[in-house]
């Protein structure tokens, strides 16, 4: 299981939600902004059942474009209010901003969006 991010950026870009966790296959994913595709993806990173990663995009490397990816890590995120998860405000100081891969600017911000299992 893992969490759900809405990635969230003032240009206005409508970016899908982006996963962190571990699957129900047992597949690894972290969220990684791809400057090629001007998006930000769900990326395979590992195995938790330890069987070998197959994955290109595992060693940093984007599987529809070949480009280098930045991998997100979303500790510092914004919590939005998520059902009985809200303590937004206390947390809201502290949030990491990303690059956006579409306007180019340092203010994308990861938003915690739900959980996922
Ligand atoms: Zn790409
Ligand atoms: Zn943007």
């Amino acid at each position: 299981m893992g969490v759900m991010f809405q990635p969230e950026c003032p240009c206005g870009h409508p970016f899908t939600t982006v996963l962190e966790g571990v699957g129900e296959e047992g597949v690894i994913y972290r969220p990684a902004i791809c400057s090629g595709c001007e998006d930000v993806l769900s990326v395979p990173v590992g195995d938790a059942r330890s069987k070998p990663v197959r994955d290109l995009q595992a060693r940093g490397t984007c599987g529809a474009c070949g480009g280098r990816l930045q991998f997100l890590f979303p500790e510092r995120c914004k919590w939005a209010q998520v059902g009985s998860w809200d303590n937004g405000a206390a947390r809201e100081s502290t949030v990491e901003r990303y690059p956006c891969p579409k306007c180019h600017q340092q203010e994308m911000v990861l938003v915690v969006y739900g959980i996922w299992d």
